[in-house]
């Protein structure tokens, strides 16, 4: 966005009510005590702004929206100590107290949500001092902007999945989320790790990030013939949990390479490490849907 320079004004995506918003110019934000301001350098569009334009998570007309911020300091109010104006910092999504106890201790959700967000020229901070992190001088604003958010909800993807050394893992859609949750799952020891998207170059990622196969969803919907028996029964069993809204999700299976025990119905998968690799559906008939249209899902996006 172009500085508004010399005023106290700015431009910012301002929600105004479901499918209705935009940017617009309003009043600049300043510290109070124990905040700062940042001016945005780069921030993204979750998958949680596209749920709240869309009226599946509401928050109040007039709201600047975004929560992943990568920027500059521009203001530190009283209080706020060993930052100075002008250094590059990340902000967390979730924005913790730094002390005590109770909800503003574990860090509620706030930019974009109550509390005016970052896909602005500048968001405030609050508890600045908890929630400010200098970005060293080798990395750039591109290589730290997913650790506001997308990161951690990836690794926490495979934390809450309990994966364990050993496990095998499906880790369904591979978008910036689901990468991470490929990551997350490899760090946390599991010897099999198949993602599932509808996109070569997703896939291709996925298998650089950590997953030991590469899986097309369309044949989890049974509309072509499944490379292996072994596939067919991990996406018939795992497709029917990916309906379910909110992002990837993880499943552990316990103790043996096989993913299907993950929904608790056992079938052997000896054989998927066999296709290691990305497996491409074969070409789609003339009249049938395309794949990509069959592999969609109405989990969010960003995953
Ligand atoms: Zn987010």
């Amino acid at each position: 966005m172009t500085a508004a320079r010399g005023s106290d004004r700015m431009q910012a995506n301002v929600f105004r009510e479901v499918n209705r918003f935009g940017i617009e110019e309003i009043e600049r934000p300043h510290a109070g005590p124990g905040e700062a301001v940042v001016r945005v350098t780069l921030t993204t569009i979750c998958g949680t702004d596209l749920h709240i334009v869309r009226g599946e998570y509401p928050v109040a007309p007039g709201l600047v929206i975004g929560h992943e911020p990568v920027g500059v300091i521009a203001e530190l109010g009283e209080g706020v100590t060993g930052y100075t104006v002008g250094e590059r910092v990340l902000v967390g999504a979730i924005t913790p107290c730094g002390h005590g106890a109770g909800y503003q201790a574990i860090g509620g959700w706030r930019m974009g949500n109550t509390l005016n967000g970052a896909q602005a020229e500048y968001v405030r901070i609050p508890f600045a001092q908890a929630n400010l992190a200098p970005i060293p001088a080798e990395l750039s604003d591109e290589q730290v902007v997913l650790l506001a958010d997308i990161a951690s909800t990836g690794f926490s993807g495979a934390e809450s999945g309990g994966v364990r050394i050993g496990d095998a893992v499906v880790v369904y859609a591979q978008g910036p989320i689901g990468l991470c949750a490929t990551v997350g799952a490899r760090l946390m020891g599991a010897s099999l790790v198949i993602g599932v998207d509808g996109d070569d170059r997703r896939l291709a990622m996925a298998l650089r990030m950590g997953a030991d196969v590469g899986l097309w969803p369309t044949y989890a919907l049974g509309l072509i013939p499944y490379p292996t028996a072994a596939h067919r029964a991990l996406m018939i069993q795992g497709f029917e949990h990916s309906f379910v809204p909110g992002g990837p999700q993880v499943a552990r299976a316990q103790g043996a390479p096989s993913a299907a025990r993950a929904w608790g119905r056992p079938a052997p998968c000896r054989h998927v490490r066999s296709g290691a690799g990305i497996v491409r559906p074969p070409p789609v008939r003339r009249g049938r849907r395309s794949t990509p249209r069959v592999a969609r899902s109405p989990s969010c996006r960003s995953g």
